[in-house]
């Protein structure tokens, strides 16, 4: 017997933004979405720190920040060998929201939402989303699940189809169906998972509208009407979704559920690029490896590679080998940069080769590199490189793990991007905006609608806020760790605090590596073709 009172669908829209969305459903393209809207409460939805698509997606999934979660980004930094690998759902050191549903016997249906493979055993169905590598891994839970899926929709794909901007028009028009196919993909593995269960949570998150970074000049409403062609292609796809969105509104009401849309960072334009690592380097703070030496390293990498055949003992992607550092004379690198820059100080005792003594000589150098990255400014421009520069401490709160964290994040302003490349001349690359790409907004969107919740009430929220009022909606208590509100303000009947101690011990050392070296090749090679890496 369930403890739920209530049912609720989310609908996810990844990267989606009222800068976007607003002109598409206020010119026709999108209907269904508009007049959901109209009677929602909506507002934007400030996004992780920083604002990428795991970490997003892992706040919101848990209520909590990224203090409790660890997942930062796409990829980890581990200071054992001073190398990167790709985080996984075994990586998220919190109890998920379907994870505190099915310990209260809610039957929940979730689908495509990142961040979710491995799928962990739920009280219901799970079909992971973006961070399964390729379609012959288990990616369902239960797995016999796949094969009902896989008869239903036969080319099922767990990402967005690969985005082309510079290539022909029928290349470009062959994306577009493909894109458009997908939508009805997911929303027929939407009908497939509520005809399977009598679901009391169903979740769905549709990766088109994150189309952005390669289709933003065709989509972004001040550049659009300069490429008419492309423009009218792109909006067919949100024309399709906004059906799909129809349709999921249709069965929400049937089933008498709350609908809640969200989106996990909102998209504008890129400005340009900063490598703070080059600066890094001119402050003294890099040194870069001999180029013969690391030419060695290199080699003999690839030769490992051809060596190792056990899928998971392999020689891991060192950061030294990928920026050409000597890591012996350097005491401060960024080693992530999707958005910002994750920067950590090289200290003794942490990592192999440390030279910054942990105490005073850290703290010494953390205050040094925050005026130095406040101060620094663009040549050209004299404008500011950096808007903020944070201690993470500060923004995740306290980390049972030591060292969980990067020792500082650089926050650019707004549409510039962190580059961790040093072997390149320029430090400051400011892109023509009406033909440049997309990128992440701190601010996403959220809007609510159904039948306990209030219509036209406007505010701006925390994506760490939808978890715990999900669980408010549903009648279950929220658990006392989760660092999210409860938006008691969108309730017609405010909801009495219901409160629980966490289920589980939190905080675990997880050191399973969940991917091989071929399935790091094609994680990577999805976030290129999405315009995550270069
Ligand atoms: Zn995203």
């Amino acid at each position: 017997m369930t403890d739920t009172s209530h049912k609720i669908m989310v609908i996810g829209l990844d990267g989606a933004s009222f800068n976007f969305i607003g002109p598409f459903c206020q010119t026709g393209i999108m209907p269904n979405l508009y007049r959901f809207w109209q009677k929602s409460c909506s507002g934007e939805l400030v996004s992780s720190y920083p604002p990428v698509t795991p970490a997003a997606w892992v706040t919101f999934m848990t209520g909590k920040l990224a203090g409790k979660h660890h997942v930062l980004d796409f990829e980890q930094f581990r200071f054992t060998d001073n190398s990167l690998r790709y985080n996984s759902s075994v990586d998220i050191e919190a109890q998920s929201l379907w994870a505190i549903i099915s310990a209260h016997n809610g039957k929940v249906g979730v689908i495509n939402v990142p961040m979710t493979y491995p799928p962990e055993p739920v009280n219901g169905i799970l079909i992971a989303g973006h961070n399964v590598p390729n379609p012959s891994t288990q990616y369902t839970y239960p797995t016999a699940f796949k094969a009902d899926l896989l008869k239903c929709v036969p080319d099922y794909l767990n990402h967005a189809p690969k985005p082309h901007h510079v290539r022909s028009a029928s290349a470009f028009e062959n994306m577009v169906k493909e894109y458009t196919r997908t939508v009805d993909d997911y929303h027929q593995a939407v009908n497939l998972v509520d005809e399977k269960l009598d679901w009391d949570f169903l979740m769905v998150v549709f990766p088109h509208t994150d189309i952005g970074h390669r289709m933003w000049p065709y989509m972004n409403p001040e550049s659009s009407h300069l490429y008419p062609e492309r423009r009218d292609r792109v909006a067919r796809i949100f024309s399709k979704l906004d059906q799909a969105l129809g349709s999921l509104f249709h069965l929400a009401e049937d089933r008498n559920a709350d609908v809640i849309i969200m989106s996990d960072h909102g998209h504008g334009t890129t400005q340009g690029w900063v490598r703070a690592n080059k600066l890094l380097q001119k402050w003294g703070y890099i040194t870069m490896d001999n180029p013969l030496r690391w030419l060695g390293k290199r080699l003999y990498r690839e030769c490992q590679k051809v060596r190792y055949k056990d899928k998971y003992t392999r020689p891991a992607r060192y950061i030294d080998e990928k920026l050409g550092i000597e890591w012996s004379k350097t005491k401060a690198v960024v080693c992530q940069a999707v958005m910002w820059g994750h920067l950590y100080l090289n200290v003794r005792g942490r990592q192999p080769h440390g030279i910054v003594e942990p105490g005073e000589e850290y703290d010494a150098l953390r205050k040094d590199l925050i005026e130095r990255f406040l101060a620094a400014t663009d040549p050209d421009t004299e404008e500011k490189l950096f808007d903020k520069v944070i201690k993470p401490e500060t923004v995740y709160g306290p980390s049972k793990t030591p060292w969980a964290h990067p020792d500082l994040l650089l926050v650019p302003p707004e549409g510039m991007r962190v580059n961790k490349r040093i072997r390149h001349s320029w430090v400051v690359k400011r892109t023509v905006p009406e033909r440049a790409e997309g990128t992440h907004l701190l601010k996403g969107l959220w809007m609510a609608a159904g039948p306990q919740i209030k219509s036209n009430t406007q505010f701006e929220a925390n994506i760490q806020d939808v978890a715990p009022t999900i669980l408010a909606l549903m009648g279950l208590p929220v658990p006392d760790d989760m660092d999210g509100k409860v938006l008691t303000s969108i309730f017609k009947q405010k909801p009495k605090p219901l409160f629980s101690k966490t289920s589980r011990t939190e905080s675990e050392t997880r050191d399973t590596a969940v991917y091989s070296i071929e399935e790091e090749k094609q994680i990577e090679q999805q976030l290129a073709d999405l315009g995550y890496i270069d």
